[in-house]
């Protein structure tokens, strides 16, 4: 019984360790936990939702009324970092959820542990029904055992044996026991293992919850950042309405007050009115008056101005007078000053290089100028440098234009009733006919000398009336032919004017009247035809014949009935080259001999006038005595020189110019003169005498009667002559 009693007590206190165990393990703490975390979880849910929700109430708020403001941008950095914590608390949920769903399973795993203690405890209490069970058994048996002493002891025995069994049971149920107690401590350490887990759960809820807090504290402090740019942007409106409208109310008043300037302007304006309508009205009646006043001083004035042209009248005449009186003057200035600036005058020109030159060292330039001195030429003859001084020289650049700038007074003296002579001069090709005729592009001498005639005539037109003549001849063989007559091919001859005068005439010379340029025109024209007619080979005719261009210039002037007659001579000379010893014969030597005879016949002459010889002798060739009117007197004369620039015309060259300063200089002292003249006696002029054999050498001894002075050219040449 006492081994009963103490099983019994075991029992009891394996019962009550079980119920312990059970109120220890009980899930009853678990599932608190469990719900506790649930309900947590609930509320942080719910705190995010509201978060959300205000989130999404900001996002909407500011978007509207700071669109384009200043602090849009930082309102979008606020976004952008508003949308990265909502990024986070994303991570953050999917973090709890996680942890949600560990919760979960750690919860089935514990219902399962319950459950198999829930088994195990059913096991235990089976059990403890079968020992108790047994127990009573053993109890009654040992009861009726105890009534039926004698078999006692064995029944004792069988109860001991039975007892032991029991024991076995016993040590059987321990060892379960332990069993059940091992078990629990690892259902313990499990459960202490989730407790760690939900532990660790907690702070991160509890750092999630923190940080949902940071964010909210940050979304609040946007918030506020927001709220205070909105009130200092409604500031800054307010305040530049209330600036505008100071503004304007300043202009306003600056407008009134101007205003109120115009009104009294307006004021004083009105009086000043007033008082011009009433001179206007005054005005008005002595202009009514005016007529009569006016009637009154034109007749005053008309008698004054009637007397003041009597006046002038009278000045007039006396002017007229004067003027008549003055021209005659000036006629004679003019003369004196002609005298003394010598009328006969001397020029070069030289032609360029032509094609016609050819090429190689023959065509090569032998003539060059003073840069210096525009009237001293220098040739490269054979080698040796000749410089000679004219009265002007034209280089090869030279236009017509320049030339006729030289002759153009010469011209324009025919009109003062001056006879004026203008020779070329040169070898053939050396550029005579240019320089007189030139090209109907670039008109010469010719043409413009008529041209300048017609518009001075035409200045003069009020006061004189002028008629101008042409005539043109040419001199052949020393026999004189009309130009622009019906028949060239009769010969003139050169009269003394029957009406006692002396002047000489030429019988039946055409003279035509030139009105225009048209008109000269038409009388060159004609004239070349003429020739060209006449002669086959023109050039070479017109190179051995003179050819004249004769411009009469008459004029009346209108006042006073006075008469001039002017004669413009334009001659192109025949070739002045000398023809050799050997080559000329026949027609060809004749041609020589007439051109020598009345070129040296024209030196002779201008070396006479310039010498002022008492006798000239314009009789020694036709040419002179034709022209002897244009020589003479106060007439005046122009030498053109042609030249040709090439090597191998330079002894012609040196011939034409020493031909020209021989003329030129014969005005120089009897000292200068002496050796002038030495130089014109050259070797070529002897070569060229002797060439020539002329059959009348007294056509150089013109001069011979009364020529008195010794230091004449032709006498020395007739002196040299001899020798050749
Ligand atoms: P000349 O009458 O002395 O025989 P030309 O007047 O017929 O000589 O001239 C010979 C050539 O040289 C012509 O073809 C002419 O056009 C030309 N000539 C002469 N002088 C000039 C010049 N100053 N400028 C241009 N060409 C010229
Ligand atoms: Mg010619």
């Amino acid at each position: 019984t006492h081994e009963v009693e103490h099983l019994k007590e075991k029992l009891i206190s394996q019962a009550q360790e079980v119920s312990r165990l059970r109120s220890e393990l009980g899930g009853t703490d678990l599932e608190k936990h469990r719900d506790l975390l649930m309900v947590e979880n609930e509320r942080l849910r719910q705190e995010m939702r509201r978060c959300e929700a205000e989130l999404q109430e900001l996002r909407a708020k500011p978007a509207a009324p700071c669109t384009g403001c200043e602090h849009s941008q930082e309102s979008a950095q606020l976004r952008d970092r508003l949308s990265q914590l909502q990024l986070e608390v994303a991570e953050n949920k999917g973090l709890l959820s996680e942890l949600n769903l560990e919760v979960q399973q750690k919860t089935d795993r514990l219902a399962e542990v319950e459950l198999r203690l829930k088994d195990c405890l059913a096991e235990k209490a089976q059990e403890e029904e079968r020992l108790s069970r047994r127990l009573r058994d053993s109890h009654e048996t040992i009861a009726s055992l105890r009534a039926q002493s004698p078999p006692i002891k064995y029944v004792i025995k069988t109860v001991e044996v039975e007892s032991s069994k029991t024991k076995q049971a016993l040590s059987e149920s321990q060892a379960r026991n332990q069993h059940l107690q091992e078990q629990v401590a690892m259902q313990r350490q499990v459960l202490k293992e989730m407790e760690q887990q939900l532990q660790s759960s907690h702070q991160l809820t509890a750092q999630l919850r923190a940080q949902i807090a940071m964010y909210e504290s940050e979304l609040e402090r946007a918030h506020g950042q927001m709220l205070e740019e909105m009130q200092s942007l409604e500031e800054d409106k307010n305040r530049a309405i209330e600036e505008a409208f100071a503004r304007a109310q300043v202009e306003m008043k600056a407008v009134h007050e101007n205003l109120a300037g115009v009104r009294t302007n307006l004021l004083t304006l009105q009086p000043a009115l007033r008082t011009l309508t009433n001179d206007y009205n005054g005005l008005k009646r002595q202009v009514r008056g005016f007529p009569l006043l006016l009637q009154e001083a034109l007749k005053s004035v008309k008698a004054e101005i009637g007397q003041a042209i009597e006046e002038v009248n009278s000045n007039n005449q006396e002017l007229l007078r004067k003027y008549r009186r003055e021209l005659q003057l000036r006629k004679k200035c003019h003369n004196e000053l002609v005298r003394l600036k010598g009328n006969i005058r001397v020029i070069a020109r030289v032609r360029p290089v032509t094609k016609e030159d050819g090429e190689g060292p023959e065509a090569t330039n032998a003539v060059t100028f003073d840069p210096d001195d525009d009237s001293i030429i220098h040739l490269l003859h054979k080698g040796k440098p000749v410089s000679f001084e004219l009265d002007k020289v034209f280089s090869s650049q030279a236009s017509q234009q320049d030339v006729f700038q030289e002759v153009q007074a010469l011209i324009t003296s025919c009109i003062d009733g001056f006879n004026v002579c203008i020779f070329a001069y040169g070898q053939t090709g050396a550029g005579k006919t240019y320089t007189m005729e030139g090209t109907p592009e670039n008109p010469g001498i010719n043409q413009r000398a008529l041209r300048l005639l017609f518009s001075e005539v035409q200045e003069k037109a009020s006061d004189w009336e002028y008629t101008i003549t042409v005539s043109a001849a040419e001199i052949y063989n020393e026999v004189l032919r009309d130009l622009l007559g019906q028949e060239p091919q009769e010969k003139l001859e050169i009269r003394l004017c029957p009406d006692g005068s002396g002047q000489l005439y030429v019988p039946g010379l055409t003279e035509f009247q030139v009105q225009s340029v048209e008109d000269i025109n038409k009388v060159f024209e004609f004239g070349h035809t003429n020739r060209t007619t006449e002669f086959t080979n023109l050039n070479e005719h017109s190179s051995r014949s003179h050819a004249l261009l004769i411009v009469t210039v008459r004029g009346v002037d209108c006042s006073t009935g006075l008469r001039t007659t002017g004669k413009l001579n334009l001659v192109d000379l025949a070739g002045s080259e000398r023809v050799g010893k050997s080559g000329a014969e026949g027609s060809r030597l004749r041609e020589a001999q007439h051109i020598n005879k009345s070129l040296s016949a024209l030196g002779d002459v201008i070396a006479a006038l310039r010498s002022r010889q008492g006798h000239v002798p314009f009789r020694n060739s036709k040419l002179t005595y034709l022209l002897q009117d244009s020589l003479s007197g106060d007439s005046k004369t122009l030498m053109v020189v042609q030249v040709s620039p090439v090597e191998k015309n330079t002894s012609e060259t040196l011939y034409s110019l020493k031909f020209a300063e021989r003329v030129r200089s014969v005005e120089l002292g009897p000292g200068s003169r002496r050796t002038e003249l030495g130089s014109w006696s050259s070797q070529e002029h002897l070569e060229w005498e002797s060439a020539c054999q002329t059959p009348q050498p007294s056509a150089r001894a013109h001069s011979a009667p009364g020529s008195g002075t010794t230091s004449r050219p032709g006498s020395i040449r007739r002196k040299l002559q001899p020798s050749a």
